[in-house]
């Protein structure tokens, strides 16, 4: 029987039960759960890996609880700018954006760049074009505004610091619903400049999301999207569109979406180097995700975590932070869903 099966992530970082309320878990959850049966339904159906990750990542993008498309942290500037990633094993064939704005869903432009353009990454205002000429829908800034981020932007606006998503946890953060609607945008704009009365926690929490899968042809595919880090530097990219650091695939050895704080993450090419130990000293997909998260990655300081497959099946969802939001589902019944360590 030939085995399928996908894994998302949600992001990881300072993520403690202590610090959730059970209505935000249960949110958390069901927008795992959902993502995970969109590319389940397809891979049932016989479709290809490429496809479920796709559908599982744009399901993520939707849900404004996770920082990719809707939901988007903003950047220094107050803008919202997105990363996104997909590659194919069978192929090798890739497709990357980098620094869009108003793209509905970032990973289907990536998709597109893939496989309607001889380029991999398309960055900033070419891509929105691209976007423009191949008919990918385009969203107001008010569709991707939440109030929780913005809030949390508030929290450091004028400052050089950029936060790694919820490096600015704030109370509202425990109350589903308000918090996270972008219902009425112009209230929390009219708060410009007012102090707030959020009450603001230390916290390192990343909010990108990615799916990796495995089709029953045995192939295997890669998918991350992001928004970034909160009030990060217009223009600056992460790991998440970067092949090789935050997405990679390769069928002879694994594919891997990661999360955490980017500049590590590409410091330490840490999705081929999973690979690498895989094809040339032949290590498993979970020795060698092993190895990078709680070894190399921990040396340069780089909190996080990442899922990989392989064409096996064999699956691993690792990380050195706290938490990680995360799921999988596979032909053989497995169906999990999890937050915590
Ligand atoms: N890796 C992402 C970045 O650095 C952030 C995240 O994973 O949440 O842009």
């Amino acid at each position: 029987m030939p085995v399928y099966k996908i894994l998302v992530h949600g992001g990881a970082g300072t993520i403690r039960k202590e610090d959730m309320s059970a209505e935000l878990e249960a949110a958390y959850k069901q927008g795992l759960e959902a993502a995970l049966n969109a590319g389940y339904r397809l891979l049932e159906k016989g479709g290809t890996a490429l496809d479920a990750i796709k559908a599982a990542v744009v399901s993520l993008e939707d849900n404004i609880l996770f920082n990719a498309g809707r939901g988007s942290v903003f950047c220094k500037d107050g803008s919202q700018e997105m990363d996104a990633s997909v590659m194919e094993g069978k192929t090798l064939m890739a497709g990357a954006v980098s620094a869009v704005r108003n793209i509905k869903n970032p990973v289907e432009l990536a998709y597109a760049i893939m496989t309607q353009s001889p380029h991999v990454m398309l960055n900033g205002q070419g891509a929105f074009e691209f976007a423009k000429l191949h008919g990918l829908a385009i969203e107001p800034d008010e569709y991707f505004f939440s109030a929780f981020r913005y809030e949390q932007w508030k929290q450091m606006q004028g400052s050089d610091d950029f936060a790694l998503d919820h490096n600015v946890k704030l109370q509202a953060e425990t109350q589903a619903g308000n918090s996270f609607s972008n219902d009425n945008p112009s209230v929390a704009k009219a708060a410009e400049g007012k102090p707030s009365s959020a009450k603001v926690r230390e916290g390192r929490k990343f909010g990108t999301v990615g799916a990796v899968a495995v089709d029953m042809q045995g192939n295997i595919a890669a998918a991350t999207s992001t928004g970034g880090m909160t009030n990060k530097r217009w223009g600056r990219v992460g790991d998440s569109p970067i092949i090789g650091a935050g997405t990679y695939a390769n069928n002879k050895t694994c594919a891997i979406s990661c999360t955490g704080h980017g500049e590590p993450f590409i410091r330490a090419v840490t999705a081929y180097d999973v690979s690498c130990l895989m094809e040339y000293k032949g290590l498993s997909l979970e020795e060698a995700i092993h190895g990078v998260v709680h070894d190399k990655l921990l040396k340069l300081d780089g909190e996080g975590g990442m899922i990989g497959v392989d064409a096996k099946g064999n699956a691993a969802m690792v990380f050195n932070s706290e938490g990680m939001y995360r799921g999988l589902k596979g032909s053989n019944g497995e169906n999990q869903v999890l937050i915590y360590k």
